[in-house]
């Protein structure tokens, strides 16, 4: 017998100082097909997400807000697991970075480092926003190039971890794709890094810098560790590293398969620091980060002082689940920016799942009604004309999901359904009456379902319960 195969996967961790935007819900969104498309596979999948607790946003947020850091990390956490059920994700663990689970694992991980780290004196350029220090030259007019704010000036004696000692082998790692970066242009960026010299990063701040919120560094209680060394441990403290779990040498040191989506503002952390890390440590390497784009909303940035943040939750609440998994997998770009906009996601809504995958199911489950066909009797049916169509859309469908070309993918399946609508057309069943017409179209529209289960989980049930039962209802109604 062969060994399932199995699979990684994460989703980076948000900063709880605000409530979950789409930005986030399209990582999430994303990182849960490909969850999803690898247990349809057969695979055995963990699938983790959380929240990144211990920044000074965070502690920042809460000083605005007036209550103390634990009562604003507990009730946005809490905001971010709801997407759960809003989004319909289906991760298998939820890291919060303030979990003694999580802070057993970055004292170890530290402790496995501790040949790469030394004390210095540093006067340096910190932006909170990233939670970052910058260089002069980084800068773009003296503003922090992500937040275009102007960063604070730091000075103080800090642990440094020795990044500057794996240049090599992380551009060899880098470059024969040992770890693949999707897309190739993020994988050219990071090479540019690469090749500009790396330094040495400050990965602990003084208690008091960071107003006492954090993990402090083992054997020393003056120092917190720094954000990003703390939240990017928890790729492995989640799966149980602190106590040499099982389930951290299953899906960590014996698996081949392990994947990041992150989003592009991060790259450098995970693609250079985490593997730095992580060979620092002798753990194994992450094989694959696939790098997505930002959502635009009205083709501006989404921000508080714009009021043009978007809520998932609101979306969700107007629309359904399945339609917003749909927009942001079909409309955006997959690793590059999208911009989104009520008119777009309407219009989407009504022309590929009111009219196109709606009108199609109420379509054919009426007419199989109306002729009485025994819909459990659709897999004697898929004539070969039927049949090739239907295998073409699942081959290039999963091939493109491979690539992470979501929008590709559902474009395959759309195919299949521009293809019914044409058959119907041609052979004009409400006329004929011809029952194989019928069965072939309730074949493909089983094969449609089935492929549209890592996507529209929810839809895909309803189309194959209507076929069960012959009971038609609009999966979509129109607005
Ligand atoms: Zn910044």
């Amino acid at each position: 017998m062969t060994k399932t195969k199995r699979f990684y996967l994460s989703t980076a961790l948000p900063y709880v100082n605000a409530q979950p935007h789409i930005g986030f819900a399209l990582e999430a969104i994303q990182a849960d097909v490909v969850a999803r498309y690898h247990r349809f596979l057969g695979e055995d999948v963990f699938f983790l997400t959380g929240t990144d607790e211990n920044s000074l946003k965070n502690v920042k947020a809460a000083e605005k807000t007036g209550v103390s850091v634990k009562e604003l990390v507990d009730r946005n956490a809490a905001e971010f697991y709801k997407l759960k059920q809003a989004l319909n994700l289906s991760f298998d663990d939820f890291i919060r970075t303030s979990e003694k689970r999580h802070r057993l694992g970055v004292e170890k991980l530290w402790t496995a480092c501790q040949k790469d780290i030394y004390k210095k004196k540093y006067k340096g350029l910190y932006c909170v926003g990233c939670e970052e220090f910058y260089k002069e030259s980084e800068l773009d007019n003296g503003l922090c190039p992500e937040h275009k704010i102007k960063p604070e000036v730091v000075e103080e004696e800090n642990f440094f971890f020795r990044l500057s000692k794996y240049q090599e082998r992380l551009k060899e790692i880098i470059e024969k794709d040992k770890i693949e970066i999707i897309p190739p242009e993020r994988k050219r960026e990071i090479l540019g890094v690469i090749k500009q010299g790396l330094e040495d990063i400050c990965i602990s701040r003084s208690v008091k810098r960071a107003h006492g919120w954090g993990i402090r560094t083992p054997g020393d209680n003056s120092q917190i560790v720094w954000v990003w060394f703390d939240a990017l441990a928890n790729y492995i403290t989640a799966l149980g590293y602190a106590d040499k779990e099982p389930r951290f040498q299953k899906f960590w040191q014996e698996n081949e398969n392990k994947l990041h989506i992150i989003g592009k503002g991060i790259s450098r952390f995970h693609c250079l620091y985490w593997p730095a890390i992580l060979l620092s440590a002798g753990l194994s390497l992450p094989k694959t980060i696939f790098i997505h784009g930002y959502i635009t909303v009205g083709k501006e940035k989404m921000s508080k002082s714009l009021g043009n943040v978007v809520s998932p939750f609101d979306l969700v609440e107007k629309y359904g689940t399945d339609p917003v998994r749909y927009f942001f997998l079909r409309e955006i770009p997959p690793s590059e920016d999208g911009d989104f906009s009520i008119e777009r996601f309407e219009s989407r809504y009504n022309t590929d799942l009111a009219n196109g995958l709606g009108n199609l199911t109420s379509r054919v489950i009426a007419l199989s009604k109306k002729l009485k066909i025994n819909p459990s009797l659709k897999k004697e049916f898929g004539d070969k004309e039927v049949r090739i169509e239907v295998e073409r859309a699942y081959q290039n469908s999963f091939k493109a999901l491979e690539h992470f070309s979501f929008n590709k993918s559902l474009e395959e399946i759309w195919s299949l359904i521009n293809f019914s609508d044409r058959y119907i057309e041609r052979e004009r069943p409400w006329k004929t009456k011809n029952k194989q017409v019928i069965g072939n179209l309730l074949f493909i529209l089983s094969e449609i379902a089935m492929m549209l289960k890592v996507f529209l989980p929810e839809a895909s049930k309803r189309i194959l319960k209507q076929i069960e039962t012959g009971e038609s209802k609009p999966l979509f109604p129109r607005i």
